[in-house]
C-alpha cells in the first residue's frame, strides 16, 4: 500500500488552489533533469487533463537526451529562448507551482519574475532546508525519491489519480528513473517507490525505450570525451577515498561538447569501493560547475552550500564557482586537507565499535 506521507492539510490547500485558478504555470530548476522535467511536464498535462489552462515554464535549454518528451504532449516555453511568452505567462497566472528546487537561486534570472507574480505559489520538492517564502503551500521531502515520485504522492492524495494517463505515467517514471540513477541509488529503498512504478507502469509506459533515449544516450563524441576525463583529468586521494574529475573549456570544445555529455561521469569514480566522495569541475559559460556524490556517512550537500553556493542532497549536490579552473580546484584541495583519511575514519569506528563492547560489557 502507498501511504500517504504528506499532511492532510498541505493537500486540502493545493486542491483549493487548483480548483480555483484560472491558468496555473509549472516551473523547475535550471539546466532541468530528468525529475524536473518530468514533474513539470507530468504535472501540467495532469492539470490540463482537469480542464486547467496550465504552462510549463523552464529556466533554460534541458540536455540532449531529455529533448524528446518536450516534443511530446506539453511544449514548455525556455526563459532563456523566449522571455516575453514565460514573462506574460507568469503575470497573467493565477497559480505557480514550483517543482524540483527550494531556493530562488537556483531558478537564476527567471527567479526574480516568479517572485514578482501574483500569483499565488506552491512548491513541491524533495531537496534539503528548503529557503523558498512567501508560499501558500509547501510540500518539502527530502527522504522522497524524486520529485516525480511526489507528484503522484500528490495525485494519489488529492484524488487526482483519474487523470494520470500514459504522458503523466511517462513522465513521472522519468523522473524517479533518473533521480534514482535507474533506482540504483539508496534513495530507492523505500519499497514505496517500486509500488509507484508499478503504478506507473499499469499505463502501458515505454520503460525500456525511456531509459535508452533519457540515461544510455551518448554520442560517440561524449563516449570519448568522458573516456579522455577519466584517463587523463581524474586525480585520486586513495587515502582519503576521494576524486576528483575537471574539464575545461579548451578539452570541452575539443571534444564538441553538448548539454548532457557529461552528465553521469561523476558518479564513475564511486564504482571503486575505496572511493566514496566524488567531485566533477565542468568550466561553463559563465562559472564552473561543481558536482559532487558521496556514498555511506560521507554527505555533499553542506560542503556544496558552504564552498560553491549550491546545495542538494545528501549524497548528491551541486553548486557553482565564479573564477578559474585553478582557483576552483585550490578550494577543492583545501577542502580535501581537512578530510581526515580513511584509516582515521576506520579507526575511530573501531574505537566506537570497541567503546561500546566495553560499555556493554560493563553493563
Ligand atoms: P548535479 O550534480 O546532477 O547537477 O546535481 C545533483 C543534485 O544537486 C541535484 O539534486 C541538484 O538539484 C543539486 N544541485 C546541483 N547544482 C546545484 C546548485 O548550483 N545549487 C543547488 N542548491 N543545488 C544544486
Ligand atoms: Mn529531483
Amino acid at each position: 500500500m502507498i501511504s500517504k506521507i504528506i499532511d492532510y492539510h498541505s493537500i486540502g490547500h493545493l486542491r483549493y488552489l487548483v480548483e480555483r485558478a484560472r491558468n496555473v504555470v509549472v516551473t523547475c530548476h535550471l539546466s532541468p533533469d530528468g525529475d524536473a522535467i518530468g514533474s513539470s511536464l507530468g504535472l501540467c498535462k495532469l492539470l490540463r487533463n482537469m480542464g486547467k489552462r496550465a504552462d510549463v515554464v523552464l529556466p533554460d535549454q534541458v540536455p540532449r537526451q531529455l529533448t524528446f518528451i518536450t516534443l511530446e504532449d506539453v511544449q514548455p516555453v525556455t526563459y532563456s529562448v523566449n522571455r516575453i511568452k514565460s514573462q506574460s505567462l507568469l503575470e497573467r497566472a493565477s497559480l505557480v507551482i514550483c517543482l524540483d528546487f527550494n531556493s530562488l537561486k537556483r531558478i537564476d534570472k527567471l527567479g526574480p519574475v516568479v517572485a514578482g507574480a501574483h500569483a499565488d505559489k506552491v512548491m513541491i520538492d524533495h531537496h534539503e532546508d528548503p529557503d523558498l517564502e512567501g508560499l501558500k503551500v509547501a510540500i518539502s521531502h527530502p527522504e522522497a525519491s524524486s520529485t516525480c515520485e511526489l507528484v503522484y504522492r500528490v495525485a494519489m492524495q488529492a484524488g487526482w489519480l483519474r487523470y494520470v494517463d500514459r504522458f503523466v505515467a511517462r513522465c513521472l517514471y522519468l523522473g524517479m528513473m533518473t533521480d534514482t540513477g535507474n533506482f540504483a541509488y539508496d534513495n530507492a529503498d523505500d519499497p514505496e517507490v517500486f509500488e509507484i512504478v508499478a503504478a506507473l507502469m499499469r499505463h502501458g509506459i515505454d520503460r525500456h525505450e525511456l531509459h535508452k533515449r533519457a540515461i544510455d544516450n551518448y554520442h560517440v563524441s561524449a563516449i570519448r570525451l568522458q573516456g579522455y576525463a577519466l584517463h587523463e583529468r581524474m586525480r585520486v586521494d586513495m587515502e582519503r577515498g576521494a576524486a576528483l574529475i575537471t574539464l575545461d573549456k579548451e578539452e570541452l570544445e575539443r571534444f564538441g561538447y553538448q548539454r548532457g555529455d557529461t552528465e553521469a561521469l561523476v558518479n564513475r569514480p564511486l564504482s571503486d569501493p575505496s572511493i566514496r566522495w566524488s567531485t566533477f569541475m565542468r568550466e561553463d559559460a559563465e562559472h564552473i560547475k561543481v558536482s559532487m556524490r558521496a556514498e555511506g556517512d560521507f554527505r555533499v550537500d553542506e560542503m556544496c552550500a558552504r564552498y560553491f553556493h549550491g546545495g542538494g542532497h545528501i549524497h548528491a549536490a551541486g553548486g557553482e564557482f565564479c573564477g578559474t579552473m585553478a582557483e576552483a580546484v585550490a578550494v577543492y584541495e583545501e577542502i580535501l586537507a581537512g578530510v581526515a583519511p580513511l584509516a582515521t575514519v576506520e579507526e575511530n569506528e573501531n574505537q566506537s565499535i570497541t567503546n561500546e563492547d566495553n560499555k556493554n560489557n560493563e553493563d
